[in-house]
């Protein structure tokens, strides 16, 4: 059989994907295989794709497409990720020279299915739709040395009329508590400051396992409770799920992160209704005021759809309002695009190309307006930074604010991995700058004497 030696993996799409990437890292790596960069080289090429827009799928079916012109191409491809469980089989159609696929329920049958390959020559195929809950998380292998993501619900429910998520990823299946916790309590081992917990819907922790009796809010106490993780993040969210008691959560636990992702998707009920998203804009703006009376400092992030169908102008305009209205400090937006597979698929895509990407542009500007102001408003305020690494120009410290914002200042590199008062003294495109606040100076100075 033929041993490989190194493989090259590319991911697409969201955290969960990079997440899975890094267990499939893992999983080669105790295979004997080493990590390489060099596509050109490489004797396997791992593809973990997206599904969620239409470029996405495009950028990457584009990209394996090249791989098979190559003439002295020896190397193994295999695809995983949403795309795979998208299109199952039919990616040998479009790509033959593809040897493997393998779906998102399955990436522990990653050494399996590579030594079919090896051993039979032949193209290897497994999508189950049911997620495999063995999955060897403990042996994730991290470039990041101080944040970590955290795996806690697999799947979606919820069945938005333009996501493909609920296809490709199946139905909720919550991760037990202990397995988290002991994952959690092992990273805080090796030195990890901050997790973020991730779902396609962490708000549905638990939900799926009612004799669990634990919820996402549960969950939280129990890890904030963890020596060493500093900070706590989670996302996804669906606005639905956010409850009083995860917001009691948020004020209550030192750990917890202020920033609340919280998807409007659109401004307008009438299209809310026909995304299927469960809630009116009346509804979701309750929500959002209930959060900022017990998080008085939350701060929120959205994602937005503009241009889904039939969506006037007027209807835009409402979006925007609401934009302006709860001041999000995160936004992903994005122009609408029919995933084939979904209900929303079935419909006229009625709004034309142009209007579409007009409307982004539109928005982005009203974001880009909100993170200005945002950014002078903190001129002055010390903020509490995780200092992650050196800035690229060697000199300074790079790191993040409990929301999320990044800033750069001046200090010594052995204030990376701790958390350090920052007075925000400036800023520039997207980024703060600041300075250290006296007495860390002092501390680190005294450090440095010794
Ligand atoms: S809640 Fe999120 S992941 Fe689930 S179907 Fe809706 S958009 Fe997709």
């Amino acid at each position: 059989m033929r041993q490989l030696k190194t493989f090259f993996l590319r991911t697409y799409g969201c955290q969960m994907n990079e997440l899975d990437s890094e267990i499939m890292v893992g999983a080669l790596e105790s295979r004997g295989l080493t990590r390489s960069h060099d596509e050109e080289s490489a004797d396997l090429l791992l593809f973990n794709t997206c599904s969620i827009r239409d470029l996405a799928e495009r950028k990457v079916m584009g990209k394996i497409g090249q791989l098979g012109r190559s003439k002295n191409r020896r190397s193994i491809i295999g695809v995983t990720g949403c795309m795979a469980m998208a299109k199952k089989q039919s990616i040998f159609r479009k790509l033959p020279h593809v040897d493997f696929v393998l779906g998102t329920n399955n990436i522990n049958d990653l050494n399996t299915v590579l030594d079919d390959v090896l051993s039979t020559g032949r193209q290897v195929i497994r999508v189950d739709d049911e997620f495999e809950e063995n999955l060897n998380y403990l042996s994730a292998s991290r470039d990041d040395p101080l944040k970590a993501f955290v795996s806690i619900i697999r799947g979606c429910d919820k069945f938005c009329t333009y996501c493909v998520v609920p296809y490709t990823r199946g139905k909720e299946v919550s991760r037990p508590p202990e397995a988290i916790e002991e994952e959690c309590r092992q990273l805080s081992a090796k030195g990890y400051k901050e997790i973020t917990l991730l779902g396609q819907n962490v708000n549905s922790y638990g939900k799926d396992k009612p004799e669990w009796g634990h919820l996402f809010h549960d969950l939280l106490y129990r890890l904030d409770k963890i020596d060493g993780i500093e900070r706590i993040r989670f996302m996804t969210s669906h606005p639905c799920d956010i409850t009083i008691e995860l917001m009691q959560a948020i004020s209550a636990l030192p750990s917890l992160c202020e920033f609340v992702h919280f998807p409007l998707q659109a401004g307008s009920s009438r299209i809310l209704r026909k995304m299927h998203r469960i809630y009116t804009l009346e509804e979701y703006l309750e929500k959002v005021a209930l959060l900022r009376k017990i998080v008085p400092k939350a701060s929120l992030g959205t994602d937005i759809i503009v241009g889904f169908p039939t969506e006037t102008e007027e209807e835009f305009q409402m979006t925007c309002d609401v934009f302006r209205q709860i001041r999000y400090s995160v936004a992903f937006l994005f122009a609408y695009s029919a995933r084939k597979g979904t209900p929303a698929f079935r419909w006229k895509d009625d709004v034309p190309e142009e209007v579409k990407q007009e409307r982004l542009q539109r928005l982005m500007r009203i974001h880009e307006e909100i993170c200005n102001e945002e950014r002078q408003e903190m001129l002055g305020e010390v903020v509490e930074v995780l200092v992650e690494r050196p800035n690229r120009d060697e000199v300074r410290l790079k790191g993040r604010t409990r929301c999320w914002k990044k800033v750069i200042f001046s200090g010594s590199s052995s204030l990376v991995g701790t958390l350090q008062q920052v007075r925000i003294t400036g800023y520039n495109h997207q980024t703060l700058l600041g300075e250290l606040c006296e007495s860390v100076l002092h501390k680190a100075c005294d450090h440095k004497s010794t």
